[in-house]
């Protein structure tokens, strides 16, 4: 692998990670805290429950997550290109 591949690579790394957070940050203050607080609230709040109505939204992305990553398999997307 050349320099600029490894490069190329890593500053997408990089700006996914960057990318990710600011989402995760925005929508965790606009949209947990706003029209999501009555999933999101008893996540800061404690409880001796296993399960809280927080880990719906941990789900939700998971399999969201998972059909993107599915979609872009059976369209033909070597997974290979992403490692
Ligand atoms: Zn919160």
């Amino acid at each position: 692998m050349s320099i600029l591949i490894f490069t190329i690579y890593l500053s997408i790394i990089f700006i996914t990670f960057i990318l990710m957070e600011g989402v995760a940050w925005f929508l965790h203050k606009y949209f947990m805290h706003g029209l999501g607080w009555f999933l999101h609230e008893d996540y800061h709040r404690s409880s001796e429950s296993r399960f809280e109505k927080n880990d719906i939204f941990g789900l939700f992305f998971a399999i969201l997550s998972f059909l993107l990553i599915l979609t872009g398999f059976l369209s033909g997307f070597d997974i290979r290109l992403a490692i």
